[in-house]
């Protein structure tokens, strides 16, 4: 029998590793940020099966670097402006190996109660540093999504009181309503929580794309007229697509005229709400019964860590608990098991990575860097309201910037399929990579500041090669 790795190889492979992972962050900018493989290059690389006999660990490294960075999209990039910043600081990383070395499974506080009470800590941390009172209470999940469905079954739950028959009992069907602009991972929840994809009402949005309050009122008065029961509101601080705020004040006045629960997804947008003047953006977030927002999105902390806040934790506890006699310990009653907090029953030490990053960076530096990218996509607005032939299409609430390019000789369809191009041709090249995304139908270039190390230079550069592309597709 082959041994497994043993204390002393763990070490050497394990420094090994390090140094290559600093070395990679040191060198990144050399690298194409967006993969570059076909589909199936990757899985080609590796045999059909599992290797009978061990003993290949030695070579680790090796495959990583034969079989793996091909196929590797660089989100730690200063060039990456794709999709949304989700980073993970070498602090970070150092989180994610104690956690994975602690080999902590968290389920309830006995479980290793570390896990638990410096997760109470840094979640309350969070919550100071985005400005919440002290009337939330926080708990890690794994995404946003995870975070969004819990929220809306807590919703469901109240409105039914918890019926042993749930929505099986036949009374008006219970409504659930966002933003024609809210992430999909509202749809997503909604079909899951049961509600039935029909029972999700897409509210209309105004000219900056913020859910219309009066279209929610008509669209809740509408369903109480015909039987049936709204439910909920997820309103969105900072959209995906543009980073647009719904008005959380307006929505809250309606949600409590009409005993609905009130969930908003501040996913990626928590995180600039560590910066005070950034916290007008969400007013009225007091009045909300649940929030969630991302640490792992903009924050430095690597994915997976998401920031879910009640204001009712018994609520969500006697919604999502379970208590079979093998998960009983002798501290019940005392203190948080956090398998009744979320859906899955076991849970990483995710608290870690956290603490370490606000250890490691500090509150002021992270409010330093999210206003360095907040001025970076101001000035990358600028620069583009300033030049001919292209435009912002959007309001620039945070660091998301969506422009297109307009030629004068160009008529839709053709100005789509010319900024789809542009958008192929700089993802294609490997120098940055941003998201081709539509907005009313119309191709955009969609630019969303952020990485850890993009500076000013690397905008700038973004700039240059969008003009060059343009000039040349
Ligand atoms: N909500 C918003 C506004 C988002 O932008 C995103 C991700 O882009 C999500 C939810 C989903 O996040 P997660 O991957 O954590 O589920």
């Amino acid at each position: 029998m082959v041994a497994v790795m043993d204390a002393e190889q763990f070490r050497q492979l394990g420094h090994a590793l390090v140094d290559w992972i600093a070395e990679l962050r040191e060198t990144m900018e050399t690298l194409p940020v967006m993969s570059q493989v076909r589909p199936g290059e990757i899985r080609a690389r590796l045999p059909v099966s599992p290797p009978e006999h061990g003993g290949g660990a030695g070579d680790l490294i090796a495959r990583l670097e034969a079989d793996v960075m091909p196929g590797i999209t660089h989100w730690n990039h200063p060039s990456f402006f794709a999709y949304f910043p989700s980073n993970s600081s070498y602090a970070s990383i150092l989180g994610d190996l104690a956690c994975a070395g602690l080999g902590v499974q968290g389920m309830s506080w006995q479980t290793s109660p570390a896990a638990t009470e410096i997760e109470e800590v840094v979640v309350d941390w969070l919550r100071q540093m985005v400005g919440l009172s002290d009337a939330w209470t926080g708990v890690i999940q794994d995404t946003a999504s995870t975070a969004t469905l819990g929220a809306l079954i807590c919703a469901r739950e109240r409105t039914l009181g918890f019926a042993p028959k749930g929505l099986q009992q036949g009374d008006g069907a219970l409504v659930v309503y966002a933003s024609s602009d809210a992430h999909s991972s509202v749809d997503k929840a909604t079909r899951l929580a049961g509600f039935g994809r029909a029972h999700l009402r897409t509210i209309a949005t105004d000219a900056r794309r913020a859910l219309r309050v009066d279209a929610l009122a008509a669209a809740i008065e509408h369903d109480l007229a015909a039987g049936l029961r709204p439910c909920a509101v997820v309103a969105t601080s900072g959209t995906t697509n543009t980073t647009a705020f719904d008005p959380i004040d307006g929505i809250a006045d309606l949600t409590e005229r009409h005993g609905m629960w009130l969930h908003v997804d501040a996913a990626m947008a928590g995180t600039a709400m560590v910066v005070p003047e950034c916290r007008t953006l969400w007013h009225g977030i007091e009045r909300a019964d649940s929030l969630v927002l991302n640490p792992h999105k903009w924050m430095g902390v690597g994915f997976d860590l998401s920031a879910y806040y009640c204001r009712d934790p018994q609520h969500l506890i006697r919604v999502m608990g379970t208590n079979p006699a093998f998960l009983r310990t002798a501290q019940d009653g005392q203190v948080s098991n956090f398998r009744d907090w979320q859906i899955p029953l076991g849970r990483r030490f995710r608290a870690l990575k956290l603490w370490f990053v606000l250890l490691d960076e500090g509150v002021a530096a992270i409010r330093t860097r999210v206003r360095r990218d907040l001025e970076n996509a101001q000035w990358l607005a600028g620069e583009i309201k300033a030049a001919p032939d292209w435009q912002v299409v959007a309001p620039v609430a945070l660091q998301t910037v969506c422009v297109r390019h307009v030629p004068v000789d160009l008529v839709e369809p053709a100005i789509s399929a010319k900024n789809l191009a542009i958008a192929h041709h700089i993802n294609g090249m490997g120098h940055a990579y941003l998201t081709p995304s539509l907005l009313d139908g119309r191709q955009i270039l969609r630019i969303s500041i952020g990485a850890e190390r993009t500076e000013r230079v690397h905008v700038a550069a973004l700039w240059g090669a969008l003009r060059a592309a343009a000039a040349t597709v």
